[in-house]
């Protein structure tokens, strides 16, 4: 009898894939299995330098113990109870991200559409006992989620195309341009939903002359001030919320990425103002904010603070950049470095999903957006020593240019 040839671990995951999982990702064949530090192992044995963090999620890198020992130990205790009892670790995560914020209060959920969702319905609600507001002026190029309502805010066609008839009620106006803001508002709006730094949108920050007007501007239309944070929020930038680099304090803002380290978690911070437009009954989640979900958060934002990651985010985040700037000098295809923190973006000269590819063939793993920009979102707790390879690796990609 003849023996079944040889299959590679990976092959025959990808193959369960083909099979049975629907194809809304288009992966390489590449399937990672551990982790450490901002180190990942694929089924092969393979090493990679981690410079994605499951896309600005892995903010504590891979396997932190501190992360481990909060779910191992609340795995263990309470799991979920729902929201129809209090819970030991909600309040205290709430107050935990209120405190760090503007003050106010919290509702939770699971994902970033899911809080961004909140915020849509918590300006439709704000608005309708306030003169009947209810449209939503949201960014082009922005990127907010993929439920029906936040993949209409999210202002780019090819997100939407296929899903119409779209929700009514949102406008679309330029992204660091103020004056298209204001020709966009009407008595209508209810609110203005921006991100301090645009991820999706290819890792471009807000001016600070676009988020301290859009304040003054939405203030004196009364209109609610959102800042989606999913993506730049959780210390990514070099501090806690990407609004915090520009002075200016939003009315509402939303979490989850980075949040739970991992561990799936969204949340919106509210301000005091606004802290009673929801009332019972008004908004839900049954996973929202469970015990293991908010013992996670709060482990991620005690490390964080105890391991001062904030400043790592910045000093690192500088080597990063600067050293990307560098080596733009002498590879003409580096077209401009650009970023905040460890959120960082390299643009290129031609489309960049053939350079991601290159750079982990050599053993970086970013990330292709915006058609011409590699994404870099590497764990806060990166070293000198990681940077300074992934800078190494980005130079001899760079060669085949
Ligand atoms: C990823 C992202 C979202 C969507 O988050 P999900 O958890 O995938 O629903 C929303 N807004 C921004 C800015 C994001 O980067």
């Amino acid at each position: 009898m003849k023996e079944p040839p040889l299959q590679r671990a990976t092959d025959r995951i990808a193959e369960l894939y083909r099979r049975y999982v629907l194809p809304t990702y288009a992966p390489p064949s590449i399937a990672l299995v551990r982790g450490e530090g901002a180190l990942v192992w694929d089924a092969e044995g393979r090493e990679y330098l981690d410079f994605l963090a499951g896309i600005a999620v892995s903010v504590l890198g891979h396997a932190h113990p501190a992360l481990v020992r909060a779910i191992q130990q609340q795995a263990g205790r309470l799991i979920h109870c729902s929201n129809l009892y209090y819970n030991e670790h909600q309040g205290e995560l709430a107050r935990e991200l209120a405190g760090r914020s503007m003050g106010g209060a919290c509702f939770f959920c699971n994902s970033g559409a899911e809080a961004n969702e909140a915020l849509i319905k918590l300006a439709r609600l704000w608005g309708s006992k306030s003169g009947g507001r209810w449209r939503i002026v949201t960014m082009r190029n922005s990127f907010h989620g993929r439920t029906l309502a936040t993949l209409t805010a999210t202002g780019q066609a090819k997100v939407q195309r296929g899903f119409e008839p779209l929700p009514d009620g949102f406008d679309y106006a330029e992204f660091n341009d103020l004056d298209s803001v204001r020709s966009a508002i009407t008595d209508r709006t209810a609110a203005v939903l921006v991100e301090a730094v645009q991820g999706e949108g290819g890792v471009v920050p807000a001016s600070s002359g676009f988020l301290a007007g859009l304040r003054r501007l939405c203030t004196e239309t009364g209109v609610l001030l959102l800042m989606d944070e999913v993506q730049c929020g959780m210390g990514r930038t070099g501090r806690w919320f990407g609004w915090q680099h520009y002075g200016i304090e939003p009315d509402a803002f939303s979490l989850a990425k980075g949040l739970g380290g991992g561990f799936p978690i969204g949340a919106i911070v509210v301000a005091p103002g606004l802290a009673e437009v929801f009332q019972p009954g008004q908004h839900a989640s049954t996973f929202g904010g469970t015990p293991l979900a908010c013992a996670a958060a709060r482990a991620v934002l005690e490390t964080i603070e105890r391991d001062r990651l904030l400043d790592n985010a910045a000093v690192r985040g500088a080597q990063l950049m600067d050293g990307l700037r560098h080596l733009q000098k002498s590879v003409p295809a580096f077209v401009e470095v650009r970023g905040m923190g460890l959120m960082v973006g390299l643009v290129l000269d031609r489309p960049s999903k053939p350079f991601e590819t290159r750079l982990r063939e050599l053993g970086l793993l970013a990330l292709s957006t915006a058609d011409r920009v590699v994404r870099f979102l590497p764990p806060l707790i990166v070293s000198e020593r990681d940077v300074a390879r992934a800078l190494e690796i980005v130079a001899a990609a760079a060669l085949d240019l």
